[in-house]
């Protein structure tokens, strides 16, 4: 491959941001900067993304295909799978087989994936993980707008002038979103951001006003608006009158629930004032731009949420022009892409459904063996039905369920079970693949080739620019090769992801005559060349355009894709969650992500700088909750629902509500033991939309009692299956192990020297009477491990050891530190850190705001480089700020 920069895509969030990638030439490397010229990001880029280029090397990859533990050659393992459907089929029917997909494929994937089963298998138990992020707001904009159709575009942050943030937390989700407005809100400080969010988030930096309502009732706080609305008389009747429908019904229901703005505010946990302040700030401006993500989307009434939402955008008028409407913001890369080519098992492909006439036309479209006619199973419904053994045969593509379903234990124990499982997967060691029959390796992001579609329908290629390692194959190709071992070459005679493309293109337009919101037709005569080269492309962008459908003002001319071409307003009446909290779970554990991981770590636990922020898993307590509870900040606490059970580390904060905690969802077994957030979550789902109730679940929260707490620094990744908490954490030169056990240990010294070796020198100090012990292996000089144990969790910093990895002898002062547990004199500890991009920790910044006066996160960027680059840092920075300046 050669080494110029090559342009591709972000394959982390729904941000989609551009990339310039220059391959480093001993191939497994990559400088990683934003692409200026991207109209997502306009070469911004967050933690992660700039972070990318650590997380290419080999290894821990799946390398080639496994049969059991056999490695087997292509050959073999794509006949063992065909052969493996063709029985389940042949003997129980085409709803005995599954897949489940992932927003991580490209669209090219998915389009195979989905053609394979709804049309030449003949079932549609296909679904996707986006399940879990985003089908309460697809079920929403299909119930207002007749199609999945999100109207607005990432060029309204900065026409909007008052934006509302509901259940985002954007700051350290959809960083670059956070940067956009960030940048607009500085450059009009009259522009006003509401931050919607039962807990104090990041985001809430450049918010003029947070409503820290109680978790789940944002429908009877949109009613309440609705109602004020027509209270106002701030209604838009000609709008209402002319392009709309049900406003009738969805008034009374929100006169009904939400009649006045005390009835509200009792009803949120808000004070009077700020329900009132909100609903003002919405009738007096124009251009209302409402952003929404997970917060709304996981919840059993998530889709209610939705159009609770998009009633008053509508009843206001406030759509299809530039700076205002209802935006869903997704979390995956290419979700958008799956809802596109039918990957949720409610839909069929190009965003038609299971109407006959749309069935009729796609299966006259593939030439189909088989048509799929009704919808399949939901995510949960369809592991439901594999643990079940309804399903009997399931292949898993791209994800890793085991870990980031609710219910996941369940999930782990229904895949063992199941009679036959296959996991396409980039990696040989996840929670999933232990679980699989069949084990087929797949490109990952780098050395594949398609497309993906962002949040605001945009269309980008991935590109890639490494060779695949091992016997790796693309997605689309491993699909094409079972689909033609099944018997259908003549419909999966793809040679490219180009072919893939056009035929995809080429279907979202048959028949459509503007019928359809999803239209790129235009895209459907692509050369191989075009394809290569095809820009950002916003959709819908069909052969012929019409007239007042162009991006970004998808209803522009107030035409909707419902029977009557009229949006619906729909009466939403607000719903409690699933399951309360009583008496034996009285806290509500919310769930969501860590500025610096995605997912379930698989590809950013490979970047050490993206460990050093948050490292752990962490529980966050008010601290009311926390005295109540007996839990002290940094200690271990054991958190327990009906479901589950995880330990993770106190974080008393607060920012958190209280009565809520909130949990990262992405460690796993392969990082971490007992650390699973989906094991206590709820299977709740929505009626509706099938996403499950994944921000509320009724907890307990204890302390766990440990008898000893420690860490253990190695060169190598080593198992501790005596720690009864022990999570991995991948540094620059070795691993970090933090751990606590229960059961007392009678001799540490021969404990370490068991699990870290004997060769070479030992270094111990041992104090038996208060349950100390530290000890250090050295080898010709070099340290290879070293243990600290304590019987309380208050250790010292590791910060400080992690340096003595990278020296080739340990000096005297370096041992004699070692065994005292303190950094030598004159060596700092740089502690926590804040700054991913430039390695800069909580110790040296307080140092610098202390000593050199820094009052500004400027000031400190300046001095430091922190928050220079990505920016991702800057809350944490400002808050670091205001701490000191309040100590002091
Ligand atoms: Fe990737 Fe960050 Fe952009 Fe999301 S915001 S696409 S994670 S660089």
């Amino acid at each position: 491959m050669s080494n110029a920069p090559v342009r591709t895509t972000c394959p982390y969030c729904g941000v989609g941001c551009g990339l310039l990638v220059t391959p480093g030439a001993d191939g497994t490397s990559a400088q990683v900067t934003g692409d200026p010229d991207h109209p997502a990001n306009g070469g911004r880029l967050c933690s992660k993304g700039a972070a990318l280029g650590d997380t290419l090397a080999t290894d821990g990859r799946l390398l080639q295909p496994r049969i059991g533990d056999q490695p087997v050659s292509w050959d073999q393992a794509l006949a063992r799978v065909a052969q493996g459907f063709k029985q389940v089929i042949d003997r129980h029917g085409p709803d005995a087989v599954a897949f489940y997909v992932s927003g991580q494929l490209l669209t090219e994937d998915y389009y195979v994936a989905n053609k394979l089963m709804k049309g030449f298998i003949g079932g549609a138990n296909i679904d996707t993980n986006s399940r879990l992020c985003m089908a309460s707001s697809v079920a929403g904009y299909k119930r207002a707008f007749g199609a999945d159709t999100v109207p607005c575009d990432y060029t309204d942050l900065e026409q909007a002038q008052l934006i509302l943030l509901v259940g985002a937390n954007t700051a350290w989700c959809h960083p670059v979103l956070y940067q956009r407005l960030k940048q607009a809100k500085k450059d009009h400080p009259q522009r006003k951001i509401v931050v919607i969010d039962p807990r104090r988030t990041a985001t809430c930096e450049i918010a003029d006003l947070h409503l820290a309502l109680a978790p789940g009732t944002d429908t009877l706080l949109f009613n309440g608006l609705l109602n004020w609305l027509k209270r106002e008389d701030a209604v838009d009747w000609d709008f209402l009158e002319q392009h709309t429908e049900g406003f009738a019904a969805a008034f009374k229901a929100a006169r009904t629930s939400a009649g006045s703005v005390p009835v509200v505010a009792a009803g949120c946990g808000l004070p009077e004032s700020q329900v009132a302040e909100l609903y003002r700030l919405f009738t007096s401006t124009e251009h209302v731009l409402t952003l929404y993500s997970q917060g709304v989307n996981q919840w059993s009434c998530g889709t209610d949420k939705v159009n609770a939402i998009i009633n008053c955008h509508l009843a206001s008028g406030r759509i299809g022009r530039p700076g205002m409407g209802p935006f869903s913001i997704t979390g995956q890369p290419n979700a958008m892409g799956g809802r596109e080519v039918g990957g949720l098992a409610n839909q069929l492909a190009a965003h038609m459904d299971f109407a006959a006439d749309d069935v009729d036309r796609v299966g006259r479209f593939w030439g189909a063996a088989r048509m799929a006619t009704a919808p399949g199973l939901k995510a949960v419904d369809l592991l439901e039905a594999v643990g079940a053994g309804r399903i009997k045969a399931i292949w898993i593509m791209a994800t890793n369920p085991a870990v980031s379903m609710p219910d996941a234990d369940r999930v782990r124990v229904a895949l063992q079970a199941c009679e036959f499982v296959v996991c396409s997967e980039m990696f040989a060691d996840t929670d999933t693949a232990r679980t699989a029959d069949v084990l087929l390796p797949a490109a990952g992001w780098g050395e594949k080739d398609g497309t993906v579609t962002n949040s605001e329908r945009r269309i980008s290629r991935q590109r890639a620019f490494l060779a695949p390692p091992g016997e790796v194959r693309p997605d689309w190709w491993i699909i094409t090769q079972v689909a033609r071992r099944l018997g259908f070459a003549h419909a999966f005679a793809y040679q490219s992801a180009a072919d893939v493309f056009r035929e995809h293109a080429a279907l979202s337009a048959f028949e459509n005559h503007g019928r359809r919101d999803f239209d790129i037709g235009q895209l459907a005569s692509l050369s191989d060349a075009d394809y290569a080269a095809l820009p950002p492309t916003q959709w819908p962008c069909p052969a012929t355009p019409a007239a007042g459908r162009q991006p970004p003002r998808i209803f522009a001319d107030a035409r909707f894709y419902t029977p009557s071409g009229k949006a619906r307003l729909v009466a939403v009446t607000p719903r409690p969650p699933a399951t309360a909290p009583d008496d034996d779970y009285p806290l509500a554990l919310n769930s969501g992500r860590i500025r610096d991981q995605w997912h379930t770590m698989t590809r950013t636990g490979l970047a050490p700088r993206l460990a050093s922020h948050i490292s752990e898993p962490f529980v966050q307590v008010h601290p009311v909750d926390a005295t109540a509870q007996g839990l002290a900040h940094g200690a271990l606490a054991e958190l327990v629902s009906r479901w589950g059970r995880m330990l993770a580390r106190v974080q008393v904060d607060a920012d958190q509500r209280p009565g809520s905690v909130f949990v990262p969802m992405h460690w796993s077994d392969a990082l971490a033991r007992l650390a699973r957030a989906d094991a206590l979550v709820s299977p709740a789902l929505d009626p509706i939309s099938g996403q499950p109730e994944l921000k509320h679940t009724p907890v307990r929260v204890r302390p766990f009692r440990a008898a000893w707490y420690g860490f253990v620094l190695s060169r190598e990744r080593i198992a501790l299956d005596d720690a009864r908490y022990c999570v991995a954490v991948r540094a620059e030169q070795h691993w970090r192990l933090e751990i606590a056990g229960s059961a007392p240990m009678p001799d540490w010294a021969a404990w370490a020297r068991w699990h870290l070796g004997t060769d070479g020198d030992w270094l111990d100090f041992v104090d038996p009477t208060h349950g100390r012990y530290r000890g250090a292996r050295l080898l010709h000089g070099r340290l290879q491990a070293c243990v600290f144990i304590a019987p309380t969790p208050s250790l010292p910093r590791s910060g400080w050891l992690a340096d003595l990895f990278g020296q080739s002898q340990l000096d005297a002062a370096a041992r004699a530190g070692l065994l005292a547990g303190r950094p030598p004199r004159g060596q700092a500890d740089a502690g926590e850190t804040i700054c991913a991009c430039f390695n800069v920790g909580q110790n040296t910044l307080i140092e610098a705001i202390r000593s050199a006066g820094l009052d500004t996160a400027e000031a400190l960027g300046a001095a430091l480089q922190a928050g220079t680059n990505c920016g991702s840092c800057i809350p944490e920075l400002n808050r670091l700020l205001a701490n000191v300046r309040r100590a002091a």
